[in-house]
């Protein structure tokens, strides 16, 4: 059997960043810059990354961004303030709330409150339902971004058996529904699933949204699958990378260096039968940027009347 095909997601970012460029240069000659608030309430440090990377990404394109960031201490009340203002604003067409929230704020509350058009996220509910039924507006970052990488890799969907495992509003249950739009054949997994090894050995294409590392092991792929690996998961000691890989020293090494080792959902020694594969890092991650920007410019081209 060959190697897998490693899904290489940062080549995919950039040739979706680049598509993007040409229409922001159109609406920064025509209109204006399109304009990106992102809200980050408080100092999460895996909070912090994310939003520096999507601030990063937005001045590499011309995007106008702008951070808003209220005190950890922020009640429900003034945050619905700060998004009713950003609301507003003229300026501004996309509104991201990074999450999570501090525990006293209303999370559902807050991302209601968000007009649906400048909902880059895809969460609000009146983009949810556009979604379900296939309607157009913006799709939750992370799933458009695999269905692109799909896409442009020329793996088929259509017809396809697609196992799902996790079923969050943000990824897993998105996932299914833009396959199933896709005409995958869907399967939804959790925590519940009575035999999760033998549900996923049935997928042609495996999603793993789960948040456990190295979950996924070898003998929950049929050979020649496609595995896409959405977790982002921090080993920070030593006994859970001894756990998940015994006497592998190279590894062991690495994580005495960097004090942690980054690990997706799917154990990555274990792919080597998979007919493609996404990479940690390296796979997903990039793709969920890339829409994001690709979401804002959008709503700045509905803003203007524009086609996109
Ligand atoms: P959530 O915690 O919201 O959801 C996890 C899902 O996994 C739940 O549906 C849960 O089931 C299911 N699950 C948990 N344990 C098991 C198990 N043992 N067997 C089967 N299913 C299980 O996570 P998210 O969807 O927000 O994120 C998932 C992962 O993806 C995380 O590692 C996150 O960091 C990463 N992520 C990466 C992104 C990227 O850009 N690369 C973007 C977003 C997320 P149940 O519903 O029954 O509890």
């Amino acid at each position: 059997m060959s190697d897998p095909v490693i899904l290489d997601g940062k080549r995919v970012r950039d040739e979706i960043l680049a598509e993007l460029r040409p229409r922001v240069d159109s609406l920064r000659s025509h209109e204006r810059p399109p304009g990106l608030a992102v809200v980050l309430v408080g100092h999460n440090p895996a909070s912090e990354i994310y939003v520096r990377n999507k601030v990063k990404a937005c001045q590499d394109l011309g995007i106008t961004s702008e951070k808003v960031t209220p005190a950890e201490s922020v009640t429900t009340r003034e945050l619905l303030e700060v998004v009713t203002s950003l609301n507003n604003r003229p300026d501004i067409d996309g509104i991201l709330v990074q999450m999570p929230l501090p525990p006293q704020v209303d999370a559902k509350r807050i991302l209601v409150a968000v007009a649906p058009r400048k909902d880059v996220d895809g969460f609000h509910p009146c983009n949810v339902g556009a979604m379900v039924s296939g309607n157009p507006g913006p799709r939750p970052c992370t799933p458009a971004g695999i269905m692109e990488l799909l896409r442009r890799y020329k793996i088929d969907v259509a017809g396809k058996k697609a196992v799902v495992v996790g079923r969050s509003d943000i990824v897993g249950k998105p996932m299914a529904m833009l396959l199933l739009h896709a005409h995958a054949t869907v399967t939804i997994c959790h925590s519940k699933t009575a035999d999760l090894a033998g549900e996923c050995r049935q997928a042609d294409i495996l999603v793993a949204a789960i948040g456990k590392a190295g979950l996924i092991r070898g003998d929950f792929i049929r050979p020649g699958a496609t595995v896409i690996d959405v977790g982002m998961n921090r080993l920070g000691s030593r006994e859970e990378v001894e756990a998940l890989f015994p006497g592998d020293a190279a590894r062991m090494a690495d994580f005495e260096k960097k004090g942690s080792i980054l690990l997706g959902d799917v154990h990555p020694s274990e792919v080597g039968h998979a007919g493609a594969f996404t990479p940690v890092p390296g796979g997903v991650g990039p793709l969920t940027i890339a829409i994001l920007m690709a979401n804002t410019v959008a709503a700045a081209e509905r803003h203007f009347g524009m086609p996109s």
